[in-house]
């Protein structure tokens, strides 16, 4: 059994719609089933006004126990460091997100901007956002480097835009098991169950990735890899193992994976020419190669691969 408490700070709730998306278990499988009591959510949550904050209170004295805060969205430090910008339950957010912080077994973080500070923190950032315990690819944030909550872990971050729903329940169910303890997270603090292989182990263009076949957006038979930027070899998710309702991916479906679970996101500052659209030097050698080589290895390979592919046959992949 395991208390949670859900807050939402700089979020457009994507997290939140993925959560109740959720189908093994679902939401409700979680409440019956798997132990878990949601105090409250702002898009389910009963409570309002007074009541919403008289639990948060309660929490803060121990009168309710809360096993688990899970946080959704940026920290909104705004304007001049006040937190004014994101008020909730009459004081800023932050000042809320601190507290609880400190009474809370476990925090979990939810998305991009909860994690990393995502979209909202990319310069110049009017709302002054980051987050929980990473700026970017900076460990800190707003809680610290060194937060621990009483539960002895860092914050625990599932990124993602959204997350996937199955990353979300899995980790609160091991919480609520009290199996977190058997769950090891990266130097990011993401669980290594999920943010181990790359996007790209499972995708079906894996193939012509080798062979420097190239594809388009929702074009079947090529790789999204050289001409629309795919992230899916510098990205670490499953999301070509654990499917998005179980049926498909981005790469699947012959979109390029946006590198969403990775703390660069979105990768550089969404400068102009740098989404959906591979960064090259001289129009011709991407600026970026896949994790583990260097870039001198990869164009070796990749000219030769051009001159001798290993396998002439196209791979025709999606449905
Ligand atoms: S489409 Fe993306 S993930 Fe799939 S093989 Fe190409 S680069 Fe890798
Ligand atoms: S395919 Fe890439 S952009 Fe899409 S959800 Fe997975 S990690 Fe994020």
């Amino acid at each position: 059994m395991a208390n949670v408490l859900w807050l939402q700070g700089g979020a457009c709730s994507g997290n939140t719609m993925s959560f109740l998306n959720a189908e093994e278990p679902t939401v409700v499988e979680l409440i019956t089933d798997f132990g878990l009591n949601i105090l409250w959510h702002p898009t389910t949550g009963l409570q309002i006004g007074d009541q919403v904050q008289d639990l948060l209170k309660d929490i803060l004295a121990g009168k309710v126990q809360m096993d688990i805060l899970v946080y959704e969205g940026s920290l909104i430090q705004g304007p001049n460091n006040t937190g004014t910008m994101n008020y909730f339950a009459d004081r800023p957010m932050m000042d809320w997100i601190k507290e609880l912080s400190e009474v809370a077994g476990y925090v979990v973080a939810i998305g991009d901007c909860a994690t990393w500070g995502g979209i909202p923190a990319v310069p110049p950032n009017p709302s002054e956002s980051t987050g929980l315990q990473f700026h970017k690819k900076n460990k800190g944030g707003f809680l610290g480097a060194d937060y621990v909550s009483k539960g002895g872990l860092p914050v625990i971050n599932i990124p993602g835009c959204p997350a996937h729903p199955d990353w979300i329940t899995q980790i609160l169910v091991a919480i609520s098991v009290g199996r977190i303890g058997d769950v090891q997270i990266d130097d990011y603090h993401r669980p290594k169950t999920f943010f181990t292989d790359f996007v790209q182990t499972g995708c079906t263009n894996v193939v012509n990735f080798a062979q420097k076949v190239d594809g388009g957006f929702g074009r079947r038979g090529g790789c999204l890899f050289y001409e629309v930027g795919c992230r899916g070899p510098m990205t670490r998710a499953s999301c070509n193992n654990i499917l998005w309702n179980r049926q498909s991916s981005k790469t699947r479906a012959n979109h390029p994976c946006l590198g969403c679970t990775e703390p660069g996101f979105p990768h550089h500052d969404l400068k102009k020419g740098s989404v959906m659209k591979t960064m090259k030097y001289m129009g011709t050698f991407p600026k970026e190669v896949p994790e583990g080589r260097t870039k001198l290895a990869y164009y070796m390979e990749a000219g030769f691969q051009k001159i001798m592919p290993s396998n002439k046959t196209v791979q025709e992949t999606s449905k």
